[in-house]
């Protein structure tokens, strides 16, 4: 045997008869009898939960389909509108039946809606909605999980600058169904639309989007509106010829939009006959308030551009806004929308899409000429105090109709002239009142006070 192999030898008779040693060391060594055993256990854990993984991974690729929607999409808020229905129904259900309830979850969240309505007051409705954390529902049979993330540290612009947290709703469900998804998503948009049909949507700017303000509110008839004999008709009429002008303005490339301004004092029905007519061509509105902080001219631009099909834009009091170029606002807060902004943004319409701009006015004289020049507003009206033949067709509107039993229609014939007279007369002393507080005239009085009574609403 060479030396070499001798070595080779003796290390590998040294190293089994070491091997030997430590495994009866070791195996009579209880400390290490527990040690190689919880590696046993450790590594078969591993393997397991590899496994497992593994497995969850095959089942989720497999078995569950996930959908994520973020709340920039308007589908959260009709999924967590729909949950919350559902959650409702089926909760009364349970509990009539004494089953459980569908929900499973305690963590909910509130969502509070405000109403304003035309004549300023308001309501508030409360819904509960599955809050941040982990829900769970059947929905057509299969399981689904619902995990409601909200990330605080990234947030978006929201309303009047506020900023709001970025949230998901991420969908799981138990089946390979791809098409319960759909489904389910059709449903929530028809529930969250159904309570918009045949109402007037009003749309906020939140950040660079537009979404529904409040509760649709019940439309108001364009004829509860009184305008001067004519005027109502004369809006209407040129708004309706625009609209059906589409492709007369395409085959000559002309942007297709149209402006008007509506000016006069206040309380003379200028936002209730926009909001009217809107309602009376099925259009929602979008309310733009130019001196909401964060508004920059590159987000006001955005949100021109990007206004629901089938909206007015409506930019209220917009002398306030410009009047010197420059815009503060009440408690001196400078806002970013720069007069030369706010004109590109008018001015940009993109070919082919429509835009309706209504602006309203207290003080027309303060306006810069540029703003009402032809292409930005292309029709202007004034729309007064009230006018003799206003204010009897107001009176006429609220007592006539056989809503008072105790006083004729020839009786009331009788009080609508003396107060078609009234306010002649005091029109020739250079007096008037406002559509507005005749009709809170009309609401606090019974018709022959109202005329004969002795009332001073009248105003230089
Ligand atoms: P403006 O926008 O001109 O300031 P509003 O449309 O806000 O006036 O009207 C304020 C209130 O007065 C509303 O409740 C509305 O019903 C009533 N009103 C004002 N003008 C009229 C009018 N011409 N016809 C009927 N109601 C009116």
């Amino acid at each position: 045997m060479p030396a070499g192999a001798l070595a080779d030898a003796a290390t590998s008779s040294a190293a089994s008869s070491t091997g030997s040693s430590l495994l009866s060391f070791v195996g009579d060594n209880p400390y290490f009898q527990a040690g190689f055993g919880l590696l046993g256990v450790g590594a078969a854990m591993g393997i397991a939960r590899s496994g497992s993984i593994w497995g969850a991974t095959l089942l989720r690729r497999r078995m569950l389909v996930s959908l994520e929607i973020d709340n920039r999409d308007r589908a959260y808020e009709w999924f967590l509108a729909w949950m919350a229905h559902r959650a409702n129904a089926n909760n009364a259900a349970a509990s009539m039946s004494r089953s459980a309830p569908w929900i499973r979850s305690h963590e909910l969240s509130v969502e509070t809606m405000i109403e304003r309505r035309p004549n300023g007051s308001s309501s508030v409705f409360f819904q509960l909605v599955a809050g941040p954390g982990t829900h769970w529902f059947k929905y057509k049979g299969a399981w689904m999980q619902v995990k409601r993330a909200r990330e605080t540290r990234s947030m978006m612009g929201g309303q009047a600058g506020m900023a709001v947290p970025w949230e998901t709703v991420t969908l799981t469900a138990l089946s390979r169904d791809r098409a319960l998804f759909p489904e389910l998503l059709a449903e929530a948009r028809d529930l969250g639309m159904q309570g918009q049909e045949g109402k007037l949507v009003i749309h906020t700017a939140w950040g660079t989007e537009w979404r529904p303000f409040g509760k649709p509110r019940r439309k108001r008839p364009i004829q509860s509106v009184v305008l001067e004999p004519g005027m109502a008709e004369k809006i209407e009429t040129d708004l309706k010829a625009f609209l059906a002008r589409r492709q007369w303005y395409a085959d000559r490339g002309i942007p297709y939009r149209r402006g008007y301004l509506l000016h006069g004092p206040p309380g003379s029905g200028k936002t209730s006959f926009i909001q009217a007519l809107a309602g009376s061509l099925s259009y929602d509105i979008c309310l733009l308030n130019l001196s909401e902080r964060g508004l920059a001219d590159d987000k006001l631009n955005h949100l021109l551009s990007n206004a629901p099909e089938r909206s007015f834009v409506l930019i209220e009091d917009v002398d306030a806004a410009f009047n010197k170029r420059v815009q503060t606002t009440a408690d001196g807060y400078q806002s970013s929308v720069t007069f030369s902004g706010f004109l590109n943004a008018i001015d940009g319409v993109v070919s082919g899409e429509e835009r309706i701009l209504f602006m309203t006015t207290n003080h027309v004289e303060l306006l810069d000429p540029a703003l009402i020049r032809p292409g930005r507003v292309d029709l202007s009206a004034l729309i007064d105090n009230a006018s003799p033949i206003q204010a009897r067709r107001l009176f006429e509107q609220f007592y006539g109709g056989g809503s008072n039993d105790d006083i004729s229609p020839s009786e009331l014939e009788i009080l609508a002239d003396n107060l078609h007279n009234i306010v002649a007369e005091k029109m020739k002393n250079g007096q008037s009142v406002s559509m507005a507080a005749l009709q809170g005239h009309f609401i606090r009085n019974q018709p022959r006070d109202a005329v004969s009574g002795s009332w001073d609403l009248f105003r230089a």
